[in-house]
């Protein structure tokens, strides 16, 4: 069969090269067949990068990408992911907006023998998730934490400091990654009262931001600073992601802050979006977390070409990522801190931005 395909191939190219056309590598590999890749929005840069980054590999491999972007609505994503299969992609790479909503969607793409790869985000209650492609995501939280741990020079220092926390999206399993992360380095400083959570607000279903949703963190920081800010000030706010922390810094300069005798708080962050290191720069974010999605988009084309190929797709985790019904099998990236002091290095250097992007 493989022969008798190479066969034809060098037909076609022999006909084709008589009438003048050339054919170049890619187009020789195109029948690997269709890849289908949903993404949650265009809102956030991160997303957008992503899926230009898997665009580009998987067509230099020869499959054939269809991406789609579901503007953070659930039932849109579905469809989407149904189409898809309707299609007969061959794999499914899969950024969910809710993670725990594609079961049934993903039982038709499994009876129909399309692999699933959960992109960035933990698919939950199916086990038809093949393998997962991701951040080491606690190390996230642990990394915004230590932002403020140094910034406020927590170790040292006497305090108490007033501290504020934000989660991301309760319906994304990284939300819950990111803060425990992050409350593994804080919590102890809050039990020995060096940090004070003035509003008493903590835990996952206190803090949460449905959709990651800037405006909602802005209207509830606004409730904190008036409820219980008119007398204190606060010292540093865990924001989850870079999104939020613009509506938080908003919120802050609202009631005054940046000003010389009202420093920002140390605010924290996730994915360097542009606005973000803009805002870094200017004094007003304190750090982001930076995670190169080209990397996520390659090991991600990598676990493609592998399954598809026969092989076994690279891991570095087994044990993890539990999402319910059975251990996905991961690729865990490493996300970098960025601040004032490295973000050339880290965002130039490694040719994420340009530097006329940024200043
Ligand atoms: C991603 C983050 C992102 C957030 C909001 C999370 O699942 O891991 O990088 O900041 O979603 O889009």
């Amino acid at each position: 069969m493989t022969s008798l395909k190479t066969l034809v191939a060098a037909l076609a190219l022999g006909a084709l090269s008589l009438t003048g056309v050339s054919l170049t590598q890619d187009a020789y590999a195109q029948d690997k067949g269709a890849v289908g890749i949903s993404m949650p929005t265009k809102s956030s840069a991160r997303w957008i990068s992503d899926g230009d980054s898997m665009v580009k590999e998987f067509t230099a491999r020869g499959y054939q990408p269809d991406l789609q972007y579901a503007e953070d609505d659930i039932p849109n994503q579905l469809a989407q992911i149904e189409n898809m299969i309707t299609k007969g992609v061959k794999v499914l790479v899969i950024a969910a907006i809710d993670g725990t909503t594609l079961s049934d969607a993903l039982q038709q793409a499994a009876d129909q023998g399309i692999k699933v790869i959960a992109y960035d985000r933990l698919i939950r209650d199916s086990a038809n998730v093949d393998y997962y492609a991701t951040f080491d995501n606690f190390q996230v939280g642990v990394l915004q934490a230590q932002s403020i741990e140094s910034e406020l020079d927590l170790k040292n220092a006497a305090g108490p400091f007033n501290i504020e926390l934000f989660g991301g999206s309760p319906d994304d399993n990284n939300a819950f990654f990111f803060y425990n992360g992050a409350m593994s380095v804080l919590q102890p400083y809050i039990d020995s009262g060096k940090l004070v959570v003035q509003s008493g607000q903590m835990g996952m279903d206190k803090v949460g931001t449905l959709r990651w949703d800037g405006a909602v963190a802005q209207s509830r920081m606004d409730n904190i600073l008036s409820a219980y800010y008119t007398d204190k000030k606060v010292d540093a706010v865990l924001s989850p992601y870079d999104g939020l922390s613009i509506g938080i810094l908003s919120s802050l300069k609202g009631v005054g802050y940046g000003s010389p005798d009202q420093p920002f708080p140390v605010v924290t962050g996730q994915d360097a979006e542009v606005p973000s290191v803009k805002s870094i720069l200017a004094g007003e974010q304190r750090s982001t977390i930076f995670k190169d999605t080209r990397e996520l988009a390659k090991v991600t084309v990598g676990m493609v070409d592998a399954l598809l190929g026969g092989g076994t797709p690279e891991i570095n985790d087994t044990t993890t990522y539990d999402n319910g019904v059975k251990v996905v099998p991961s690729y865990l990236l490493k996300p970098v801190s960025v601040d004032k002091s490295n973000w050339k290095d880290v965002l130039i250097g490694s040719g994420y931005y340009e530097e006329s992007q940024i200043n």
